[in-house]
């Protein structure tokens, strides 16, 4: 069997990837064993315009986050499921110096759209401990980066482009033409594998930094939360009096599995300031392919041409993912050069 592209992986990288270059009319067979702690169905997939203590806009948001949303709704269009739900993020400030440093911020250029000087806190000021104070961030938004995954899993396989498996690198065979793997040849195979990529013996020399996180699945029963809240935590309201809570960020981790620490850890942040009794649902853990300079690896093999990667989501892939999945079709279809902030080439 003849396809123009052979991707290895399908979290949102993958899914993403496929779908662009789809859209460009190229055929594609995707490889994936179908991995329970994937990045993408472990996140909530919180797009965040405003991070970090210093309350700085995430890298190239004013570009990432339009681009995002269209691409997700029409997705929700063409497979008719909800993926975007766009959702305001309270976050407390715990003392004096933050709540100015939040008002001061509101006040730079380009910031205003994303920032509130004052926030709503709707029933959480009941059902919450009052803290400090509080900022709100809007165009933020919860996406079912995992809910898309899996339903545009079923749109490959109806069309045979999918095979449920685990890629197997030393089966490769690189061609004067391409890349052949087992009955499948293709120009270009393209590793989306996430944080796995560390057993990758093509693009392993990356350097890649891995960030295990720990997340809870919680039953908040008869509330009607409807906002994110950033207390340490995150409490994410999905569907059904169902919230996500996380999550932890460990550098150093033996291996993939949730831990008991990591449950503890979220437990008590998470009784630190919510007043009402929950249950725990689901404990689950993965971890996020990031980056030390904290920017997606995107380029073809220094050595072999027909292998490529689209990787390095580390924490935002619900962000990053379909503005550079579309950069990454629109490179591998030579119409565009890729932007040196992700060439893998800076490395
Ligand atoms: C706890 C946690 C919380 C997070 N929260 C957020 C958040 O709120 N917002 C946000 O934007 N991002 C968040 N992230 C980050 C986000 O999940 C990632 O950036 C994104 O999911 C990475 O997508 P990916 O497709 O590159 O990797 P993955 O989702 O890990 O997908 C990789 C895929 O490759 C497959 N694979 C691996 N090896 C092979 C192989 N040899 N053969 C075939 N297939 C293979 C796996 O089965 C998997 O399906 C979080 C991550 C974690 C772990």
């Amino acid at each position: 069997m003849k396809v123009d592209y052979i991707i290895v992986g399908q979290g949102v990288a993958g899914t993403l990837l496929a779908y662009f270059l789809k859209q460009q009319d190229q055929t594609v067979m995707v490889f994936d064993p179908v991995y329970e702690r994937s990045a993408s169905q472990v996140a909530a997939g919180i797009i965040n315009p405003i991070t970090g203590r210093r309350y700085v806009k995430s890298w190239r948001v004013d570009e990432l986050i339009p681009f995002a949303k269209s691409t997700y709704r029409k997705l929700e269009r063409e497979l008719g499921v909800s993926i975007y739900h766009e959702q305001h993020i309270i976050r407390t400030l715990f003392n004096q110096r933050e709540e100015n440093d939040w008002l001061s911020r509101t006040g730079d250029p380009g910031y205003e759209t994303y920032m509130l000087e004052q926030a709503e806190l709707g029933p959480y000021a009941e059902y919450t401990e009052r803290a400090f104070s509080y900022g709100e961030v809007c165009h933020s938004a919860q996406v079912d980066i995992g809910v898309l995954a899996n339903t545009y899993r079923e749109i490959l396989k109806a069309e045979g482009a999918f095979r449920k498996s685990s890629f197997d690198y030393e089966l490769l065979q690189i061609t004067p033409e391409g890349v052949t793997y087992q009955d499948v040849s293709a120009s270009t195979i393209i590793f989306c594998e996430g944080a796995k990529t560390v057993d990758n013996p093509f693009f392993n020399y990356l350097p890649f930094a891995g960030a295990k996180g720990d997340v809870l699945l919680i039953r908040i029963p008869d509330q009607r939360f409807e906002k994110i809240i950033k207390h340490r935590v995150f409490l994410v309201p999905l569907m059904n009096d169902l919230y996500w809570v996380g999550a932890t960020y460990d550098r150093k981790y033996e291996d993939d599995c949730p831990t008991n620490t990591g449950r503890a850890f979220l437990e008590e942040r998470l009784a630190d300031f919510l007043k009402l009794p929950f249950e725990v649902v689901t404990h689950k853990a993965a971890i996020r392919p990031t980056v030390k300079d904290r920017r997606p690896f995107l380029g073809r093999h220094p050595e072999h041409n027909s292998l490529a990667i689209f990787n390095g989501l580390g924490t935002k892939g619900a962000s990053l993912a379909p503005f550079w999945a579309h950069h990454m079709a629109e490179f591998l279809l030579k119409k565009r050069k890729l932007d040196k902030a992700v060439d893998i080439k800076r490395c």
